[in-house]
């Protein structure tokens, strides 16, 4: 999976970097910023966490490789 931050609509609470700080981190413009573009697996479950607790739905996951495809 592919986490991508859509910068208008963050808001910059950190809640993301609270859940998953391997994958997203807060930077000093005050939006948050996808440090691992393709993380591994062992964090899905974090990222999918972050997305679901991100109060502006500002995380979307771009699904890709043949196996996720086929999961969708
Ligand atoms: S949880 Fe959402 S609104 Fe909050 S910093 Fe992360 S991407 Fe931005």
């Amino acid at each position: 999976m592919k986490p991508i931050i859509e910068k208008e609509l963050c808001i910059g609470d950190g809640i993301c970097e609270d859940i998953c700080p391997q994958v997203f981190k807060l930077k000093d413009d005050g939006f948050a910023h996808v440090l691992d573009k393709n993380p591994d697996s062992d964090f899905w479950s974090a990222v999918e966490e972050a997305v679901r607790e991100c109060p502006t739905d500002a995380i979307v996951l771009e699904a890709y490789g043949p196996e996720e495809e086929l999961a969708a």
